[in-house]
């Protein structure tokens, strides 16, 4: 069995010098026990957010090398002083940028992949039983140019080095003490999760639940890595991840989420002809925007009428990506003599994921009445075999919430 355990702190943990200081001691405890320890750290606090905001005071639209240059710097705060910390308890520590431990990525700015990482000089340093502090949420790409990974990347970091170590766990520490069945800061009732599968928490992660970056998931579940969700500020028993058949039970739901994020665009008048919505999706996914779910109602043409039958397509992507899609969806209405564009950021994405709606049945419908029974207007619906996701007015989305956890008995009822 590998001695190599990753830890990864994320920007609650080492938000000031005393919470440094803490996580250094954690980390000496486990130095202690004999592990070889690579820690991933992010950014003090707030620090990436005081970037993005220093930044848009110099420029409104500033180059994507130079904002990833700008924002890979907080993490580099946060490396050199836990390796002073730990050095002043008398544990060898040496930190690292993502591009000094090879950390190669494409070249995508503000939102990299990970395409391969050289542990020839982590490795090493394990040997000579240094602990290996690494910058989340960065890398190079080919050229050399630092990159990020998105918001939330470090985790993804700590979980690529976990993969490419085939170290013991990844161990992730943050401000929450496991994965719950909902954010426990907007729900009082959600409760702990023992442990879920990757692909359950695959799609909490993509539908909402920042607790982990999906991506990370996504690496976990192909290297098979276990990562355990522990809090930073006390000792309680964490969630694992681990693959569905080391499930314990199958619960029928297992957590909920809400996303207020994302916005709806709506074509009309599409042409109803093979071929075009290969084309407008193909467009999009050409501009690396992310879409969710995806509703085409087709109209009617009058009777007797000559003219075309034509349909509308409305769909979900972030509300960062609705000005670009709003250009490359322009360019095709125009070419095709489709009709107007219209968007609605109002509006959130009420999600219920678990991997034992693969053998049940009814899930849907008992979400479904849950939101009539309470007024809440269903305007879109996407479905996976383990998540059912509704879009509806973001005034309700909260309630929403509330109400799905409770109707599907995840109350904490202590
Ligand atoms: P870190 O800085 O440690 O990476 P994050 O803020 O990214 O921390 O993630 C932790 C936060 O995720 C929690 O404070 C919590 O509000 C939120 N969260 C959202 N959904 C969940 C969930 N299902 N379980 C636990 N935490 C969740
Ligand atoms: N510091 C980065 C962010 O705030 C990465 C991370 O915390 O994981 O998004
Ligand atoms: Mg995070």
């Amino acid at each position: 069995m590998s001695k190599i355990l990753v830890q990864k702190f994320g920007g609650t943990s080492v938000g000031d010098p005393e919470r440094i200081k803490r996580v250094a001691a954690r980390i000496k405890s486990y130095y202690e026990k004999g592990y070889q320890l690579v820690v991933v750290v992010s950014a003090m606090g707030d620090t990436t957010d005081d970037l993005i905001e220093l930044a848009a005071k110099i420029s409104k639209n500033p180059p994507k090398r130079e904002m990833d240059m700008l924002l890979s710097t907080g993490e580099q705060i946060s490396i050199s002083l836990l390796a002073m910390a730990l050095a002043e308890t008398g544990v060898p520590a040496i930190s690292f940028t993502g591009g000094q431990v090879n950390i190669v990525t494409d070249g995508n700015f503000s939102n990299a992949r990970i395409e391969s990482i050289d542990t020839a000089r982590l490795t090493h340093e394990l040997s000579q039983n240094h602990v290996c502090i690494v910058a989340g949420f960065q890398g190079v790409d080919v050229q050399q140019n630092i990159t990020t990974l998105g918001r939330g990347g470090s985790d993804t970091t700590a979980v690529a080095l976990a993969a490419a170590l085939k170290a013991k766990e990844c161990e992730i520490y943050t401000d929450v003490d496991g994965v719950y069945t909902t954010d426990p800061n907007k729900v009082d009732g959600a409760r702990k999760l023992s442990q879920i599968s990757y692909d359950e928490m695959l799609e909490l992660a993509s539908l909402g639940a920042g607790v982990l970056h999906s991506r990370a998931v996504e690496f976990a579940k192909k290297y098979d890595v276990v990562i355990h969700v522990k809090s930073s500020f006390n000792y309680n028993e964490g969630t694992k991840i681990v693959s569905e058949n080391d499930m314990m039970e199958k619960i029928l739901v297992t957590g909920v989420t809400l996303k207020n994020d994302d916005a709806r665009v709506t074509v009309a008048d599409i042409p109803d002809k093979p071929g075009i919505a290969a084309e407008l999706f193909g467009a999009l996914a050409e501009k690396k925007i992310n879409i969710d779910v995806i509703v085409q109602s087709s109209g009617r043409a009058q009777k007797g009428s000559k003219e075309e039958k034509t349909n509308t397509i409305s769909f979900t992507t972030p509300v960062a990506s609705v000005s670009t899609a709003q250009e490359v969806l322009s360019a095709l209405t125009k070419k095709w003599g489709a009709g107007s564009i219209s968007t609605d950021e109002n509006i959130a994405i009420v999600s219920a994921v678990g991997i034992g709606m693969k053998s049940h049945t009814g899930v849907a419908a008992s979400m479904f009445k849950a939101l009539a029974d309470n007024n809440i207007n269903i305007e879109m619906i996407s479905t996976s075999e383990i998540k059912i996701s509704c879009v509806i007015a973001q005034e309700r989305g909260k309630d929403a919430l509330r109400l799905i956890h409770h109707v599907f008995g995840l109350d904490n009822v202590a």
